[in-house]
């Protein structure tokens, strides 16, 4: 497919849209040439930007029609490049589809577009003592469409869950063009859960125009504890005697001695001095309840070896706690010229023995490591820190970034915990599922978009099915073989 075939579509795309939300001027085009992992970049042949469903299927149809790539963009804050446009294809921004259609606090739910915010959900449904549970830490800007994409998660996601257990119905375009829904609302399902398939598809299998979530009661009481500690493996035993008690916080998180001194720097949050590492506990629910686990988390801390604690339950005093955790990401700019945000998740009992390898192979390359991460569910976010400007340094930075992945492999996790395969990690596919596993995965991508031109190249490292490369596949599918299905 050639620039010159999507130069076709722009006289459509400008009817569909209205000309001054379809983009063909290469700077402003360049805009949109990557997200928030800057490391992979490509411009588009085209940007749109409709302002309602109808709009959305007529551009897919058309894409469909001209046999055009296309990619759903939310608000671009992805770390795994699953909105990296494709060069020869045409970038669908959801931004201007930002309405909260409705906030029903009988049956607790919203219905909203999905360039909405996250945050925004849980402002409009506060007046009815109800929030939005998911809560990455992008949620001031990041969308509610793309954490559908991504089943994002959040430091509040041990306790209440991710996007998949909170979304119940989604209004879709598929990679036809054709609009239609998934899941009734209720979040009751007959049949194929179809809701489940497609939150966490990295807009593979189609592009999401509404959503219907689910709301929760605001807790009577939140209670927040931070801990400082000599080490994280102190701290580390504190996670999991808290969970061992019984106990279910609403987060803990915890961050070692580098992305403390980054915090510090950036937002100055003024946590403990010297600490080793600081673990951030919050206690959520009827104010009876929180108090007892308090008093419980509170004693576990200090047999764990806590240097000092602090506990806050002014949302104030909270967001004072919250402020260097919640900022960590950006703060490492501070200490680093570049940095590489890692993904990873382990069993939470091998935090320590990760936490120990990681910190053994940073000592070797030389490459600087800072660790923050949602310790409640075992979901790494180590900070790979190196000078871009240097070539010996950004290898290395890559090796040990991917060699952290092969750890948390070694110990039975995952190669991503929140920000999803995308364009970056489909090359770490293959050391986690088999090419079987990944043949049936791609079934599965198949029967939503036989002709693959919704967000190709992404989350599989070697498209073998349903046309990406045909043929490439030397062996027939066993599923195919065994008559179960077919390639189209
Ligand atoms: C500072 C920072 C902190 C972060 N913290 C967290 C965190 O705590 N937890 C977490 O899970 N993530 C986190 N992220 C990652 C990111 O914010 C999430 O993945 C988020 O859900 C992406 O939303 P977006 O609107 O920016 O999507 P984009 O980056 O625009 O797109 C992401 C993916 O969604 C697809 N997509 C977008 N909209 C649609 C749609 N309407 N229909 C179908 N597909 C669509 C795209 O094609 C792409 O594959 C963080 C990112 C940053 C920069």
């Amino acid at each position: 497919m050639t620039a010159t075939t999507v130069g076709g579509l722009v006289p459509r795309m400008r009817e569909i849209c209205g000309a001054a939300n379809v983009i063909t001027d290469p700077l402003e085009l360049r805009t949109y040439e990557c997200d928030g992992l800057t490391s992979h970049r490509s411009v588009p042949a085209l940007v749109v930007l409709p302002g309602a469903a109808d709009e959305v299927a007529a551009v897919v149809a058309e894409c469909a029609r001209a046999g055009v790539p296309f990619v759903a963009r939310g608000s671009g804050t992805g770390l795994s490049g699953g909105a990296l446009p494709t060069q020869d294809g045409v970038l669908i921004v959801m931004t201007r589809m930002r309405k909260i259609l409705e906030i029903d606090p009988v049956s607790r739910r919203a219905v909203v577009e999905p360039g909405v915010t996250n945050l925004s959900v849980s402002k409009a449904a506060a007046p009815f003592g109800l929030f939005y549970a998911p809560d990455p830490s992008s949620q001031v800007i990041c969308s509610v469409g793309g954490n559908v994409a991504e089943n994002s998660g959040g430091a509040h996601c041990l306790k209440n869950g991710f996007t998949v257990h909170h979304v119940t119905g989604l209004e879709i375009v598929t990679p036809a063009g054709e609009l239609t829904w998934l899941g009734d609302g209720t979040g009751v399902t007959t049949g194929y859960d179809l809701v489940g398939a497609f939150t966490g598809s990295e807009g593979t299998l189609g592009i999401v125009t509404k959503i219907v979530v689910k709301l929760m009661p605001i807790p009577e009481t939140v209670h927040t504890l931070l801990a400082a500690y000599s080490t994280t493996s102190d701290g580390g035993r504190a996670v999991s005697d808290i969970i061992g008690a019984g106990i279910l916080p609403a987060a803990i998180e915890m961050m070692d001695a580098l992305s403390i001194e980054a915090a510090e720097a950036a937002v100055r949050c003024n946590y403990p001095e010297g600490a080793g590492a600081v673990l951030i506990v919050e206690l959520d629910g009827p104010t009876s309840e929180v108090e007892t686990e308090l008093a419980t988390v509170r004693a576990i801390a200090e047999a764990a070896g806590a240097t000092e604690i602090r506990a806050a339950d002014d949302p104030a005093e909270r967001a004072v706690i919250w402020a260097g955790r919640k900022s960590a990401f950006a703060a490492v700019g501070r200490i680093s010229p570049a940095f590489i945000v890692q993904d990873g998740v382990v069993p939470r009992t091998s935090l320590g023995a990760v936490l120990a390898k990681i910190a053994t192979m940073s000592e070797q390359s030389g490459i600087r490591v800072a660790n923050v991460f949602h310790a409640g569910d075992g979901n790494l976010h180590p900070l790979v820190l190196y000078d871009d400007a240097s070539p010996e340094q950004t290898t290395a930075a890559e090796e040990l970034s991917g060699a952290i992945l092969d750890t948390c492999l070694e110990h039975g996790g995952s190669i991503t915990g929140e920000h999803g395969v995308g364009v970056d990690k489909s090359r770490y596919m293959p050391r986690m599922f088999s090419a079987d596993d990944l043949d049936t995965m791609q079934l599965v991508r198949c029967a939503f978009d036989p002709a693959s031109l919704c967000n190709p190249g992404k989350v599989f490292p070697t498209p073998r099915l349903c046309g990406e490369v045909p043929g490439h596949r030397r062996e027939p599918h066993p599923a195919v073989a065994a008559g179960l299905a077919e390639i189209f």
